[in-house]
């Protein structure tokens, strides 16, 4: 639907719910978040509005109560969202937009999550009065191609109301629900079956009220400050422990560095007192080669004199 660049996606995980009365901006909020933090929106209206557009047993099922502005049943509603969590792309978390919308839905999804091990972080009410709420339904259009959402309030009056994204500038539609009469049935039942859920989440101390009026990108201040601390913290337990294993790794790498080279080390001392070792029995070779020779030459000398001194001898004699 909304598609925005990647190069600005964020890592992160996030398992949050948006809790809301319709027309308090959860669904465009959600697409700002998946578009930044690159985990994906579920949304029970939008998953059901599929259903129906392609005529399936569960969009047959749903398309009645829709209409009406009451809820789908918590059967048909519940086994679109199972399938939808169970996608690889949610492993990365989600964010729950639209469900749950009563207790029931609240204790199946707490089931649901125990199962698949990815508990809520946070939940996030978006806090808006009742005139600003209808106001937004009233003039909520939304563009069949790429499923952005206007407000004709914001238009200047007397024009057609046209997606200024598209190249083609499609004509934007009303959602049937959106229409005067099914508006004040939503909010009735906002009020009876949804309201509850403030305070279930609260007592589980994950509730986190978030002001959904004002300019945009200030409403998405709010809910990125309300969403990350949980998800922050979590990827920063990650990152922590990726460093310490980092530093750890490098510690022992500089341990067994140091120990390599004290091995070296001891290994060249080694090697020198050897060949010290080695060089001194030639060294003593040497010695007694040099001794034997002026051992033998004293002898040759001795030898010599002797031989001279009996010559002289026998000169004498004669
Ligand atoms: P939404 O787009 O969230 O405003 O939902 C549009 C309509 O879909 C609602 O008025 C309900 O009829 C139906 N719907 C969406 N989510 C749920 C839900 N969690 N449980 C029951 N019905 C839902």
């Amino acid at each position: 639907m909304f598609q925005t660049s990647l190069r600005h996606q964020v890592t992160s995980t996030m398992r949050i719910v948006l809790l809301g009365a319709p027309g308090s901006g959860k669904g465009t909020q959600a697409q700002r978040l998946q578009a930044k933090y690159g985990v994906p929106q579920v949304s029970s209206g939008d998953l059901l509005r599929d259903a129906v557009a392609r005529g399936t047993e569960l969009g047959l099922k749903a398309k009645a109560a829709m209409d009406a502005g009451q809820l789908v049943s918590d059967d048909v509603v519940l086994g679109l969202i199972r399938e939808r969590l169970g996608r690889p792309d949610a492993k990365a978390g989600f964010i729950l937009d639209g469900f749950p919308r009563n207790s029931d839905q609240a204790n199946a999804l707490n089931e649901m999550l125990i199962e698949l091990g990815a508990p809520i972080e946070a939940v996030l009410l978006m806090d808006v009065r009742t005139e600003t709420l209808v106001k937004r339904l009233a003039g909520r259009r939304i563009c069949r191609t790429c499923g952005r959402v206007f407000n004709i309030s914001l238009s200047p009056p007397g024009t057609t109301p046209r997606c200024d994204h598209c190249a083609d500038h499609p004509e934007l539609y009303q959602r049937p629900d959106d229409k005067e009469e099914v508006v004040a049935k939503r909010l009735e039942v906002y009020e009876a079956q949804t309201r509850p859920l403030i305070r279930h989440y609260q007592k589980l101390g994950l509730l986190r009220v978030v002001k959904g009026e004002g300019a945009l990108e200030d409403v998405f201040a709010r809910m990125e400050a309300a969403a990350l601390p949980q998800a922050q913290a979590a990827s920063t337990r990650k990152s922590a422990a990726i460093k310490k294993k980092t530093v750890k790794t490098a510690r022992s790498a500089k341990k067994a560095a140091a120990r390599v080279a004290k091995k070296k080390a001891s290994g060249k001392q080694a090697a020198r007192k050897s060949t010290a070792k080695a060089r001194r029995p030639a060294k003593t070779a040497k010695k007694k080669v040099a001794a034997k020779r002026a051992k033998g030459s004293k002898r040759a000398v001795r030898g010599k004199v002797a031989l001279a001194r009996s010559s002289r001898k026998a000169a004498k004699k004669k």
